[in-house]
């Protein structure tokens, strides 16, 4: 851990309001502070305790303290830091490491989760059943059977599709994990979008995992390997600028160069800085608008994911989309800062936790009366749809913000 970082916090305290494990238990240690404090002591010779790595486990990494610091605390980077000397060092129970093993080696892999989905075609109904009786065996199990969608119909995208008409930009195009696995009507959606607008988009068949679940996870070497293998797919793909649909893959490909000048390695931090990387709806609101825009009679939503709002300041570039579309009114979200427990895997390593927050959520979104919830990330969008169900109240559709522009794009009234 860098100690200039740690000494940046001058104990202020502006960001416990913002942080989403302290709002929940009102512990100092589980507040940013807390945990910088915790930080502080472990490089100045405490060993790592199990009380430490507790409170390290469970931060989110949402990044709300980040944009709530007014001395600009790099806590994006500490926690990066620590999660890898917690990786390191602390001797995990032989059920949590295995849990660990099972999560790092399938979800980073977008052949193995796309495996996953014929189990998951046993049926939504009959997983979400069987939920309660794996409670008792392991809370994360029971976790996974009950946010994974319902398998969505194979969805084969093309390496290259045209623009249509003048064509003003050739981009390239992140598929991602999960997103490629569980929602890939998403990728399909943001492809004919991107078209639409006037861009060639490239989609280089061979990418795998950007990184993001090892990066935030503690496991530096595997998203080193990671991002040097995108990087590469996409040099080759011979783009400049990659689109991304996914916060959690966004906001970690904009840290590649960072990461790599981290370890040394300024070639491929120089590799890195020449493919720029854009989120989906900061490309879009760059772009300005070419395709004409058709009605959708929609009161929408829109969840900020963490990592689009708090990692990449990515806040008013959906909305601003959203509501250009006629016929939609935008709803806001009361304590939209505040992470809805998906945060990556906590929802599987923390399921307790993240229920809370996820039934937080869930209250305040179904408070707006919306009849659609936008979301721009894959595990906000599993997250939330979950806490809805659990909550009896009538289940919203969740839609992403790409989804919304294509079915108004191509005229189709409603979401396809
Ligand atoms: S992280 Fe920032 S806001 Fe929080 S206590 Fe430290 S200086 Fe203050
Ligand atoms: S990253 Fe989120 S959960 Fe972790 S300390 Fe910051 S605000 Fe709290």
């Amino acid at each position: 851990m860098d100690p200039e970082l740690i000494d940046d916090c001058v104990h202020c305290g502006f960001c416990l309001p913002s942080c989403p494990t302290y709002v929940l238990w009102g512990e100092e240690m589980d507040s940013p502070r807390g945990r910088i404090h915790l930080m502080k002591q472990h490089v100045e010779g405490t060993p790592l305790t199990d009380e430490m790595a507790g409170h390290f486990d469970a931060c989110l990494g949402c990044m709300a303290c980040v944009t709530a610091c007014p001395s600009g605390v790099r806590y994006d980077r500490l926690i990066e830091q620590t999660r890898a000397e917690v990786e390191r060092e602390h001797v995990r129970e032989p059920a949590d490491r295995a849990l660990r093993e099972l999560v790092f080696q399938l979800f980073p892999y977008p052949r193995r989760l796309r495996a996953m989905r014929l189990p998951l075609r046993l049926g939504a109904g009959l997983r979400r059943r069987l939920a309660p009786r794996l409670e008792r065996i392991n809370p994360s199990l029971a976790a996974m059977a009950d946010l994974a969608p319902e398998p969505a119909g194979r969805v084969r995208l093309p390496r290259r599709v045209a623009a249509v008409g003048r064509r003003r930009a050739v981009v390239g195009m992140l598929t991602g994990c999960v997103q490629g696995a569980f929602f890939p009507q998403v990728n399909a959606a943001t492809a004919r979008v991107l078209a639409m607008e006037g861009c060639e988009v490239v989609i280089p068949p061979a990418q795998g995992c950007c990184g993001a679940l090892p990066l935030h996870s503690g496991r530096p070497e595997q998203a080193v390997r990671f991002a040097r293998r995108t990087v590469a797919a996409f040099e080759r793909a011979g783009v400049d600028t990659v689109v991304v649909n996914a916060a959690g893959c966004g906001s970690t490909m904009k840290d590649y160069a960072e990461v790599f000048d981290g370890i040394g390695d300024g070639e491929w931090a120089g590799r890195a800085r020449a493919v720029r990387t854009v989120d989906l709806a900061e490309y879009l609101a760059e772009l300005g608008p070419a395709a004409r825009r058709h009605p959708l009679p929609l009161k929408v939503a829109y969840h900020d994911a963490c990592h689009l709002a708090h990692a990449q300041g990515v806040r008013s570039q959906p909305r601003e989309l959203l509501a250009a579309v006629p016929g939609l009114e935008l709803r806001e979200i009361a304590e939209s800062s505040i992470c809805c427990g998906s945060a990556g895997t906590y929802n599987l390593f923390r399921p307790e936790a993240a229920r809370e927050l996820g039934d937080r959520k869930a209250e305040r979104v179904l408070a707006t009366g919306a009849d659609l919830l936008v979301s721009a990330n894959p595990g906000c969008t599993m997250q939330i749809a979950s806490a809805i169900r659990r909550s009896g109240a009538a289940p919203i559709p969740v839609a992403h913000t790409a989804q919304v522009l294509d079915a108004s794009l191509r005229g189709l009234g409603k979401i396809a």
